[in-house]
């Protein structure tokens, strides 16, 4: 299993224009392609963190181009039999859902619409060169993961119960969700009606649970079945727009924002855990320690996952994107660097945090 680890930074909002922009890309030898991310100090400005990644796109990167670098070429794997798992990572506010969903616009499609566009393509191309003698079908599935809950988001909310759907392991070590229906799409305006009214049916949600798509995992899965003859080749693509990684507990200490909270920070810890272990290339993927992971077994399957850590460049998220970089750069290349003397420290050791605490790692502090 491959994995990359790429930043985005969003540009200002026309609100913002005035506000000042603390992150910025750099490059690790001038003329090379951005990989770097730094962001100031809070506690000593004249210092500059340094977070190393395999890609950084900058505030001009447009859908299109992000798309093309960082999943279109994965598609390739998909129909070879790979599975293919894109994850948002990031504050609240800072473009996950821009990321993976995007505007109506054709140029403003996000990830998603792209992906499935470039699935149905491939598809009928494959359809067409092998004069049908294999079939390509495509399915979705669309869910949620709320206070580690399983809720389905092709079902109407009436049928939601509050345990949401139970869990199960089947033989072959993968966990499969019971009940998560499963729809059959044919092209791109099929994806798109349906997506778009599963997307309503969480907006519904919203209105009733305070900014709840903030602390839900929504997960796209595209299924593809390749079938020739007596032969099956079954792949799955997943797509996921994660619960806001802020610290949820620093604005709002309601008893109900505190279970969110712990079940919120528990599964993005693993998440990062599983990251890290991936890019290690450990036998061992503490995956089956929360829900999505689990579902998603992620690790457990040939296959690539891209994680993109969504930034906002301004000094009001400054704390919580410390800590969204720190929980998402490749741990190994951290880097402190003080900008005045030039003194480079390498390999941050890595703090374990205490049982059910919060971020995986702590903002730095020199
Ligand atoms: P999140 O899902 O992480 O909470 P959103 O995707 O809703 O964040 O983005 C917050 C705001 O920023 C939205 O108004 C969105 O349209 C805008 N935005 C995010 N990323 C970009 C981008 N790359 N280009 C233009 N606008 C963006
Ligand atoms: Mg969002």
């Amino acid at each position: 299993m491959s994995v990359r680890v790429v930043a985005r930074i969003r540009p200002l909002l026309e609100e913002e224009l005035d506000k000042d922009i603390i992150v910025r890309p750099d490059s690790a030898e001038p003329g090379k392609p951005n990989t770097i991310v730094k962001i100031p100090n809070p506690k000593n400005e004249a210092e500059e963190f340094s977070f190393a990644f395999n890609g950084v796109y900058d505030r001009s990167t447009s859908q299109e181009t992000l798309f093309t670098a960082e999943v279109q070429p994965h598609l390739k794997s998909l129909f070879q039999g790979f599975d293919v798992t894109i994850f948002a990572y990031g504050v609240t506010g800072t473009g996950k859902t821009h990321t993976m969903r995007g505007g109506l616009k054709l140029a403003e499609r996000g990830v998603i619409p792209r992906l499935l566009s470039g699935v149905f393509r491939r598809g009928k191309k494959m359809m067409r060169d092998t004069q049908g003698s294999t079939t390509v079908r495509v399915t979705l599935s669309y869910y949620e993961i709320y206070n580690d809950k399983v809720f389905d988001l092709l079902e109407p909310l009436e049928k939601r119960t509050a345990s949401g759907l139970p869990l199960r392991a089947e033989a072959n070590g993968r966990t499969v969700v019971c009940g998560l229906s499963e729809r059959a799409c044919e092209d791109l305006k099929d994806f798109e009606k349906m997506y778009i009214e599963a997307n309503n049916n969480r907006v519904t949600a919203a209105t009733k649970l305070n900014a709840h798509s903030s602390r839900s995992h929504a997960i796209l899965r595209v299924k593809l079945t390749q079938t020739t003859g007596d032969t099956v080749r079954e792949s799955t693509a997943s797509a996921i727009d994660l619960a806001g990684s802020e610290d949820n507990r620093r604005t709002d200490n309601g008893k109900e924002r505190l279970v969110e909270s712990a079940a919120i920070n528990k599964s993005l810890f693993v998440l990062s855990q599983c990251i890290d272990a991936i890019s290690r290339g450990d036998k061992r993927i503490p995956y089956r320690e929360s829900k999505m992971t689990r579902i998603l077994s992620l690790g457990q399957n040939k296959g690539i996952t891209v994680m993109i850590l969504n930034l906002a460049p301004l000094r009001s998220y400054q704390l919580d994107t410390l800590s969204s970089l720190n929980v998402s750069s490749r741990a190994k290349r951290i880097e402190v660097r003080e900008i005045e003397n030039e003194v480079v420290f390498k390999q941050v050791p890595r703090t374990k945090p205490a049982p059910g605490a919060g971020v995986a790692r702590q903002p730095l502090r020199p």
